[in-house]
């Protein structure tokens, strides 16, 4: 139900226009003084903290195409936003237009087809609850919070990927408003260009309003869970895990985590606060092989713990929600690693025993598999070559701390560049690289500015990892 509004906006939009907006849509119009417009402009990473003039909290397709218009018959900025976890913070404008799909988040499942269907302001674990219901799952990332758009959108990898592919690997179509206002349908067989590009091309094409995925018969019990060493072994057991991982089976998964110890119940009090490593596993597969599989690895060096046994898939998935709540002030940089290099583990190290606030850690993902096996020409994401990702996560809560956490990322991330590929996973980049993003995006990069040139020319969706249209250069 659209609520009447009669101010005027700063920027061009007029009475007539916030009236005429406001009754059109199915969903609500907020002004910086409705009820609800804080907790809409509101994202994950509390650093960011913009004001749009107005936001459409869409309900429908149709919604986000008349924003899309206004705004391009306007020349208004434009922000998109799914679950508004992305660590730059565009998916929120000062002074434009912020399109909302926070209140459309469901998640429809065809159990005999084994395909889902998700709007596109559904979360990792409203998808994971639509799907565990019939026994399957979508690959997507570690966090339940994070939404299925943004991450879909930048490629998206996690426990299930290296077994089934990427996010993206799974799309099979997706309703997308371009930004003439037209809805259009995009798959292999419909407007194949658009939906080579949204594979890995972000927000840059269009906003998107429905995905849909193959999923996979996963669970509801898998073999995961955390092995935790004390951080005086880390160099060895990174070495261990590095060449153990060599021959790891698609089913493997094993992420590592450098930080200071939560308290959690089965880490002995000595050891909270303390720097540790963590092995985070989980088994794609039969119990029994798992376990076989996990063998080696887990008899690798002196554990404080070992809890790896089995766990409710869609409870994994949330394992790492408490570290990675919202509202705390976040900073990443991150690069991609064909190996881990001795000298490598060395650099990482030495910066873990600086952590600059107990909340910030360094985490390497674990690549490769069936997700390595797609060819690179087949989706716009860049990557496919690299075995991890590393993600240098600062975190803190008192913005007094803001240039010690931020330096200490950005000086890590300078010591290991060195090691790394040049490509880089966008949804791990901040706001401020667009200097990294021809790089980042490697062989697909001119293809996706002809891409833009042909569906974007005027750059109506720039607030996200801009890829500009050659009139915008
Ligand atoms: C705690 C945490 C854990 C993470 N873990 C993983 C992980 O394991 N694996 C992984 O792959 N990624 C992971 N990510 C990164 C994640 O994929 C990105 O942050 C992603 O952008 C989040 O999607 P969102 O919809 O919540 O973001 P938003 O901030 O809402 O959107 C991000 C951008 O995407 C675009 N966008 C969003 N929705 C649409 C739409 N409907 N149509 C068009 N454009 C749109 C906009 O440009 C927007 O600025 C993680 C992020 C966080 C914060």
């Amino acid at each position: 139900m659209a609520s009447p509004m009669m101010k005027k906006l700063d920027g061009s939009l007029d009475e007539v226009d916030l009236t005429d907006l406001a009754s059109a849509l199915e969903g609500d119009l907020l002004l910086p003084d409705s009820e609800g417009y804080d907790e809409a402009r509101s994202l994950w990473n509390a650093m960011i903290d913009r004001r749009p003039a107005a936001i459409v909290e869409c309900q429908s397709a149709q919604d986000a195409a008349r924003a899309v218009r206004l705004a391009g018959e306007r020349g208004l900025l434009l922000s998109v936003c799914g679950a508004g976890h992305n660590i730059a913070g565009n998916a929120v404008c000062d002074g434009g237009l912020m399109i909302s799909f926070k209140k459309m988040r469901g998640a429809e499942v065809d159990a005999a087809a084994r395909t889902v269907r998700v709007q596109p302001g559904a979360t990792l674990g409203d998808l994971d609850a639509a799907t565990q219901a019939h026994g399957l799952a979508v690959p997507t990332g570690i966090n339940s919070t994070t939404g299925v758009a943004g991450l879909t959108l930048g490629g998206g990898f996690g426990w299930l990927s290296r077994k089934y592919g990427m996010t993206i690997d799974n799309l099979l179509s997706a309703e997308v408003v371009l930004a003439s206002g037209e809805v259009v349908q995009a798959s292999a067989d419909s407007n194949a260009d658009l939906f080579w590009g949204l594979r890995g091309g972000g927000g840059n094409f269009g906003v998107v309003t429905s995905f849909e995925f193959q999923a996979h018969p996963v669970g509801p019990e898998i073999l995961s869970g955390l092995i935790v060493h004390p951080f005086a072994d880390a160099r060895a057991v990174l070495r261990a895990y590095r060449d153990l991982m060599a021959d790891a089976p698609d089913e493997v998964t094993v992420w590592v985590v450098m930080r200071k110890a939560p308290p959690l119940p089965f880490l002995p009090e000595e050891v909270h606060g303390t720097e540790v490593l963590v092995l985070a596993a989980m088994y794609a597969g039969d119990m029994a092989d798992g376990e076989e599989a996990l063998a080696p690895l887990r008899a690798v060096g002196h554990p404080i713990a070992d809890v790896v046994g089995p766990h409710p898939f869609a409870g994994w998935q949330q394992a790492f929600d408490p570290l990675l709540a919202p509202g705390e002030r976040n900073y990443w940089k991150t690069h991609d690693f064909a190996a881990l290099s001795d000298d490598l583990i060395d650099t990482v190290l030495d910066y873990v025993r600086r952590l600059p606030d107990p909340q910030s850690e360094v985490f390497f993902g674990q690549l490769g598999g069936a997700q390595g096996r797609v060819p690179d020409d087949a989706t716009a994401y860049q990557g496919r070559k690299s075995a991890f990702v590393m993600n240098v996560h600062g975190r803190w809560s008192d913005a007094g701390q803001d240039d010690a956490c931020i330096t200490w990322c950005r000086d890590l991330f300078g010591a290991t560049a060195p090691f790394a590929t040049g490509e880089a996973y966008v949804n791990f980049m901040t706001g401020e690289e667009a200097d990294r993003l021809e790089a980042a995006y490697g062989d697909s990069y001119q293809r996706l500015v002809e891409l833009k040139d042909r569906y974007d020319p005027r750059n109506l969706f720039r607030m996200n990892q801009n890829i500009p249209p050659t009139a915008a250069r």
